[in-house]
């Protein structure tokens, strides 16, 4: 079968034709339709200290996709041959306290598809059935290949209630961008985006921003000020990975505030404790999503009216990667997906 693999310890992935996967008793064979790219893709794309780090060679990449089941394993109850399904891509170990209390995502033994394990930009995917999530007839193939980022943005927008507050939303990627759009769905007062990138802004905006802030030409407090936000945000959701978003969220929130945390930052990445200990603040990191209530909520939030199919800018032939990369790098693409 075809597939798109780090085969080469440089810049670039290439397409390659890999073994057909085996399948075990309690996994099934998918036959995959869409795949999308993350910024993870990216990282191993361009081979960063990260990346070089982390990454096995060789490898097929991936872990965004949506498919039909080809073959069910003989112990896989509940799934079928032609079933549309996507799919969790952090595989745990179902054994460590965590797993054993249902906090999954909290598995210290995680394995991540297309990162420490083959992963799913292929013709087809051996994926364990425990991780696998039917989809509903209602959620377009195209949305469907791109559930895992927002499911990120789910798991960490939802992390705090949101009905009534001010929202502070750092960094308009993809995910940014979906957390405006489920900010708004559940009852946020005010939400604000930056980023300084226009385009995504204007994306942000179009799905749900009630105000965005270009961080280049104007400050967060101007934006405050403008809205009539008195004493700061009441929750803060950090999607950028820059330290100088997150410092200036810490400087914006109100007494009390609390901020999800995502966006991956450096190491020595510093803050004001000052803010964050006189003003009372919660930070909560965020890994993934929370197996399975987060796919719960997704899904039921699109099957009541969420649509978060605009973060939608490309749609390539996967032999087209390289396109899709060069879009992400320049900026100017929310989320880019590959037929198979
Ligand atoms: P992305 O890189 O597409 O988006 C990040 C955005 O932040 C970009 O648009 C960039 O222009 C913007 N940005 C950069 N500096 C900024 C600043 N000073 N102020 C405001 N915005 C700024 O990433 P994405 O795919 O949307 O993911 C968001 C973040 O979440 C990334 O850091 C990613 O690595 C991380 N992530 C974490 C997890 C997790 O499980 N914790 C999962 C997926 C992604
Ligand atoms: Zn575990």
């Amino acid at each position: 079968m075809k597939a798109l693999g780090k085969l080469k310890k440089e810049k670039g992935l290439w397409i390659y034709d890999a073994p057909m996967p085996e399948i075990g008793p309690h996994d099934v064979l998918i036959k995959i339709k869409y795949t999308a790219l993350c910024g993870t893709d990216l990282h191993i794309y361009l081979w960063d200290d990260w990346a070089q780090k982390t990454i096995p060679v060789p490898m097929t990449v991936g872990h965004e996709f949506m498919g039909v089941i080809e073959k069910v394993g003989s112990a896989v109850k509940g799934f079928k041959k032609g079933d549309r399904v996507s799919g969790e891509g952090h595989i745990v170990c179902g054994e460590c306290r965590n797993c054993r209390e249902e906090r999954r995502h909290l598995c210290p033994r995680t394995q991540g598809i297309g990162v420490n394990r083959t992963g799913c930009f292929a013709e087809y995917l051996a994926h364990p059935a425990i991780n696998v999530i039917p989809l509903p007839d209602e959620i377009p193939d195209e949305v469907g290949s791109f559930l895992d980022p927002f499911g990120n943005a789910v798991h960490t927008a939802l992390s705090f209630d949101l009905v009534g507050q001010d929202v502070l939303i750092t960094g308009a990627g993809p995910i940014g961008m979906m957390a405006a759009a489920i900010a708004k769905f559940a009852g946020a007062r005010r939400i604000v985006v930056t980023d300084t990138n226009d385009y995504r802004l204007g994306m942000a905006k179009k799905m749900g921003a009630t105000q965005t802030v270009n961080v280049k030409k104007t400050t967060i407090a101007a934006v405050e000020k403008q809205l009539h936000i008195e004493d700061g945000f009441t929750v803060g959701l950090e999607m950028s990975g820059s330290p100088e978003a997150l410092r200036s969220m810490i400087e914006n929130m109100s007494y009390g505030g609390r901020m999800a945390l995502l966006g991956i930052l450096p190491a020595d990445a510093w803050i004001n404790w000052v803010h964050v200990i006189f003003k009372g603040l919660t930070l909560k990191g965020i890994y993934g999503r929370e197996m399975f209530v987060t796919w719960n909520k997704m899904i039921a939030m699109i099957l009541s009216g969420l649509d978060v199919s605009p973060v939608i800018t490309h749609v390539l032939p996967y032999q087209e990667f390289d396109k899709g990369f060069e879009a992400m790098q320049k900026g100017d693409s929310g989320k880019v997906i590959l037929k198979w």
